[in-house]
């Protein structure tokens, strides 16, 4: 009975997914159609063009996030050390953290037990999460990284911001697809990020102080040292 009703709902996310898809795809289109067709008869071009750039830079951004939901192609499962990981994806990160007056803290405990993950959605992952981060502080902060064993055998990365923070009504609407307070955002990435984590066998956890900022722990499982 249980796996059944775990079915049910996996098939109702589903249906709430595509039609949030269809819902989120038309708009741009719909943006993009009349646009074009402003453009048959003004000279306002560079400014429609803007818009419809833009637009278009929208659908793509919807479908590579959605993209990251079906396996990769060649799905690779390897032992990873999760501190290089979060020194990569911050690496990545650091222009856009300067510009934005943040400061990056990490704090990486040596010999950390590997991890068994598929690297790329694994970066994926922090950079989604570390970018929410970013994206709290848009008058600059500290953006802190930790990674530590834990004693059950696990790895726990906690990715913490002095950011805007979450109102605790919103905190049960996380994750939900198209969920997004922000004017660019697609309300994709903690989804994405949540059903990655949970197929390895992790899980998320987040906690907030509006105003004072946000910690989001990811636990994953670790290989036994
Ligand atoms: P998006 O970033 O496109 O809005 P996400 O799924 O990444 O979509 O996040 C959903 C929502 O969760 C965000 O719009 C924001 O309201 C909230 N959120 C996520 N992370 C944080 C954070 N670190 N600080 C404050 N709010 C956050
Ligand atoms: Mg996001």
């Amino acid at each position: 009975a249980e796996e059944l009703l775990r079915q049910s709902d996996m098939l109702s996310a589903i249906g709430q997914l595509a039609a949030g898809i269809a819902h989120e795809i038309r708009n741009p289109l719909t943006a993009l159609r009349g646009f074009i067709q402003l453009m048959q008869s003004s000279a306002e071009d560079k400014r429609y063009c803007g818009i419809m750039l833009s637009e278009l830079d929208r659908i793509n951004l919807i479908v590579s996030e959605l993209l990251l939901l079906a396996k990769p192609q060649a799905v690779k499962y390897q032992q990873r050390e999760v501190g290089s990981i979060l020194k990569n994806v911050l690496s990545l990160l650091d222009s856009q953290a300067i510009l934005n007056n943040i400061q990056i803290h990490t704090r990486i405990a040596e010999k950390l037990p590997p991890i068994t993950c598929e690297e790329n959605q694994m970066k994926q992952v922090f950079i989604n999460l570390c970018k929410n981060a970013i994206e709290a502080m848009p008058n600059g902060g500290h953006l802190r990284v930790e990674a530590e064993a834990l004693d059950k055998g696990e790895v726990r990365i906690r990715i913490k911001d002095t950011g805007c923070g979450i109102d605790p009504e919103r905190i049960p609407r996380l994750g939900e697809p198209f969920y997004t307070t922000k004017e660019k955002g697609t309300g994709l990435g903690l989804m994405v990020s949540r059903r990655i984590i949970e197929e390895h066998g992790g899980r998320i956890a987040i906690t907030s102080e509006p105003e004072q900022g946000t910690t989001v722990d990811v636990i994953l499982p670790a290989l036994a040292g």
